[in-house]
């Protein structure tokens, strides 16, 4: 029996326990049975991280598909994302306590999507940090993104809250627990993408700029710019590159993964566009082989095109009118 079966099996007789016995009984078997069983992998000096699995949001999962990190410098702590809800969270400042004695002293959270921040109710407010655009995004989507995780993962949301960050990071250099860091800002796969890159070793964690070995999300994606991103990150010289989502590489590959599958994603939207595909026949296109084997992909792939194909639908409209207008002779030119 997977681990997976074997904690739903646990968890529906949780729920049985509590009609028969009591709410109280319930409860603390259920904290008992909802453990990420998180293992911080050391990958460097001092640097942590917990690889999440390559899948969709599940009750199977609990959320954890996402990798966070830890980087433990001469003082203090810092925390790179805090995963997708209040049990992830607690459960990670455990895990960090299990490493160090020493405090967290800023905890970052590099994007405003749901499993990057719904773990923050397990730091304190005043060290959560995040760029005033993911904040402003935390803030205004974040009940929304609440809601669906719940849909999604069930009781391991449980006592999850939106906890917006109360510190403001900008670009450039920084003392973090005594150890430098190098804070870097990009967008494109939201409107705020923020890097990290740890001087000491050249960790680079790439936030969701970067999937590796499973297929990018792209709800709120501006591709052209993530594509300008990934240009300027591969510039960037590193040890270790840690990606939002997949495992932990030693070199571009993961870079050059996400940019051939974005490029591809943005070619078959636009063609299918300006050949006046339907949603339908959009959906059914096959992924090509070099990406099927990309974690989630026929998922996300039909993700993207419920959410980008209309907008290039009208782009294809309106540079068919404009081709049209030039084609016709104006007034001006009958005039002459
Ligand atoms: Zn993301």
């Amino acid at each position: 029996m997977t681990r997976a079966r074997a904690r739903r099996i646990d968890a529906l007789l949780c729920r049985l326990m509590a009609g028969l016995i009591g709410a109280a009984t319930a409860l603390s078997c259920a904290a008992a049975d909802f453990d990420y069983q998180l293992a911080p992998e050391r990958i460097a000096d001092g640097v942590y991280v917990l690889v999440g699995r390559t899948e969709d949001f599940s009750f199977d999962n609990g959320g954890n598909i996402v990798n966070t990190s830890f980087i433990v410098g001469d003082s203090g702590v810092t925390v790179i994302d805090t995963g997708s809800s209040k049990r992830y969270g607690e459960q990670l400042r455990a895990a960090i306590a299990r490493i160090t004695p020493l405090p967290i002293t800023l905890v970052i959270n590099t994007h405003h999507h749901p499993d990057h921040f719904l773990g923050n109710q397990g730091f304190a407010t005043a060290i959560l940090a995040a760029t005033p655009t993911t904040t402003h995004g935390i803030e205004t989507e974040g009940p929304a993104f609440l809601d669906n995780m719940y849909r999604l993962n069930g009781d391991w949301m449980l006592g999850t809250e939106v906890v917006v960050p109360g510190a403001t990071l900008e670009p450039g250099r920084i003392d973090s627990g005594g150890r430098k860091l190098e804070i870097l800002t990009f967008d494109g796969h939201t409107a705020s993408d923020l890097v990290v890159r740890d001087i000491r070793t050249g960790t680079l964690f790439a936030s969701d700029l970067v999937f590796n070995g499973r297929a990018p999300t792209t709800p709120h994606a501006d591709i052209a710019t993530w594509l300008e991103a990934l240009d300027r990150l591969q510039q960037i010289p590193f040890s270790h590159l840690v990606p939002g989502h997949g495992a932990i590489a030693t070199d571009t590959r993961p870079i050059e993964q996400t940019r051939r599958y974005l490029q591809w994603l943005s070619r078959t939207i636009a063609e299918g566009a300006e050949q006046g595909l339907d949603m339908t026949e959009m959906l059914e296109k096959p992924v090509p082989a070099e990406f099927a084997g990309l974690a989630v992909v026929d998922k996300e792939y039909r993700r993207s095109v419920v959410h980008l194909f209309p907008q290039a639908e009208l782009a294809a409209l309106r540079a068919a009118s404009a081709r049209k207008a030039m084609a016709s002779p104006t007034f001006e030119h009958i005039a002459k």
